[in-house]
């Protein structure tokens, strides 16, 4: 998984301009950001902070989100 020092900085891209954009980390393999409810997937240990891929994955539920994610291609 990624260092708790990277996670510790990172925050949602969407949110973060308005607010803190805090995310909390799912089962080692998601990033989920409690004010949007976009979701980040970590590949290989390295967070996908994009909101385009965030977007994908807005309505669908933490329980139901794929581990390990998969690989966006
Ligand atoms: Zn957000």
């Amino acid at each position: 998984m990624p260092s708790k020092e990277l996670l510790e900085i990172l925050r949602c891209p969407n949110c973060v301009r308005e607010k803190t954009g805090l995310l909390t980390l799912h089962k080692d393999a998601w990033l989920v950001c409690a004010e949007c409810g976009r979701k980040y997937p970590i590949l290989d240990d390295i967070p996908v902070m994009l909101i385009d891929e965030g977007d994908k994955w807005v309505s669908t539920p933490v329980e139901n989100l794929p581990v390990p994610p998969p690989e966006g291609k």
